[in-house]
């Protein structure tokens, strides 16, 4: 019996970013950073697996850490965790190296989660974020959702909800509990069979609940902004007050308590209206501020935001909005002697700055020409047998036939090629 070759593919729930895509993907981490740096955030990475309690930390009981998370133990026999978020990592580095505050700081990259893949929903996902870690101004809160703002913005999204709630401090956050917790109790029957588990351990996330049944009793429940104390109304107050100032449209969302254990106060999600509503939070954040003294930090107070590069990409595409960049190559050289020319002219190009390619295997100048014209190079640099023996190169612009072809002596081919890309020399 002979034997079958294994072919593989990608793990379910994982993709994998191909060149057609690629351009695009790099282009809107450039806006990011570009968005995140001006505001005086810089670049933390921090490392895709860690000790598996720095997130447990985040929520014994949510979906992300009880049924996502991938979970390992090492060959050391060390409990390990694929990060399933952004946050808790940055704050155990926050932790761990105790930088001078404010540490204002950004990353980027894969998180894992084992959920069911669908649309806009991933076991491996990517996510670009911002934290700011050291001051409880709501101000900052301010300046967080801005950002984020200016991120969908610069990529031209315009159908997009931004939904803000408080989740107070601990004081309102214990009544709060408790009248939920009592209210649910006498709605338990109603409520979606995998809820009715949380009702005593975790009352807060049946309000994170996307089961129908559940929304529909949560819809009647207490409203956490009955429940604020004077500090939390006035730190709600002040962000509100920004946010108009800076114009940025927002509803306040009683019901937004969002999965994770460690928000206080500021919570808020930017929903696209081009999204199926599964998947429509493109951009989830808040303020935690005991997350760090559990992480073993000094207590610190930080807020921040997650935003789905996937989903961002797919509120573009619904909004046609963020086109992929055109391709890189510039110059196209077409060499239908030995090739010698192509191997030496495209190396001296690139080292002037210019985007060069070249075709391979001798082919011959039709086969050239098209891989020329596929490229979307605007110029092609051609060489034949005369070409070499009057040490010559021919320019041809490719998007303008009428410009036609011109000859210049090969020394000064690269100066020519600058000169007609609008190039400094
Ligand atoms: P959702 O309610 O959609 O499950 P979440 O509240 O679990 O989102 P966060 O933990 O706040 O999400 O993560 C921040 C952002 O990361 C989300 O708003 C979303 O854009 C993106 N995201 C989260 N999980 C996934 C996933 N499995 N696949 C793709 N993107 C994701
Ligand atoms: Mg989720």
């Amino acid at each position: 019996m002979s034997k079958k070759a294994n072919t593989f593919q990608t793990p379910i729930g994982t993709r994998d970013l191909l060149p057609e895509e690629s351009a695009r993907w790099e282009a809107v981490i450039e806006v990011f950073s570009t968005v995140a740096s001006r505001a005086g955030f810089s670049l933390v990475d921090t490392p895709i697996f860690e000790d598996v309690g720095v997130f447990t930390r985040i929520g014994e009981g949510t979906d992300v850490v009880g049924k996502e998370m991938y979970e390992f133990l090492d060959r050391g026999e060390r409990p390990m965790a694929l990060r399933p978020e952004g946050t808790a990592a940055v704050c155990r580095a926050f932790a761990q190296h105790r930088p001078l505050v404010p540490w204002k700081v950004y990353y980027r990259g894969p998180y894992f989660r084992y959920e069911a893949p669908q649309a806009g929903r991933f076991r491996q996902f990517h996510q670009f974020g911002i934290e700011s870690i050291g001051s409880d101004d709501p101000d900052i809160d301010v300046e967080v959702i801005a950002l984020g703002w200016k991120v969908l913005g610069a990529v031209g999204i315009n159908k997009i909800e931004l939904l803000v709630n408080s989740m107070g401090d601990q004081e309102t956050r214990r009544n709060y509990q408790q009248a939920l917790s009592g209210f649910l109790k006498n709605h338990v029957a109603d409520l979606d069979e995998e809820d009715r588990k949380k009702v005593e351990s975790h009352p807060l996330r049946v309000l994170d609940s996307k089961r129908p049944s559940t929304q529909s009793v949560t819809k009647e429940a207490p409203q956490i902004n009955d429940f604020l104390s004077a500090d939390a109304e006035t730190h709600l107050e002040r962000v509100k007050d920004g946010l108009k100032a800076l114009e940025i449209p927002f509803s306040i969302e009683p019901r937004l308590v969002r999965g994770l254990d460690y928000y206080t106060h500021t919570t808020f999600e930017f929903q696209s209206l081009a999204l199926d509503s599964a998947q429509n939070t493109v951009c989830g954040g808040g303020r935690y501020n005991g997350l760090i003294e559990e992480l073993g930090g000094p207590a610190t107070p930080g807020i921040g935001f997650g935003m789905g590069i996937e989903r961002l990409l797919l509120a573009c595409d619904a909004e046609e909005s963020f086109p992929a960049p055109p391709p890189g190559v510039q110059v196209w050289v077409v060499d239908v002697t030995d090739g010698s020319s192509a191997r030496d002219l495209t190396h001296t190009l690139r080292d002037h700055g210019v985007t060069a390619d070249r075709s391979f295997d001798q082919r011959s100048m039709r086969s050239q020409m098209r891989s020329a014209n596929r490229s979307e190079a605007e110029i092609a640099l051609i060489i034949g047998e005369q070409e070499v023996d009057e040490d010559t190169v021919a320019i041809r612009m490719l998007r303008d036939e009428e410009k036609g072809q011109i000859v210049v002596p090969r020394s000064s081919a690269v100066a020519e090629v600058q000169r007609l890309l609008g190039l400094e020399s």
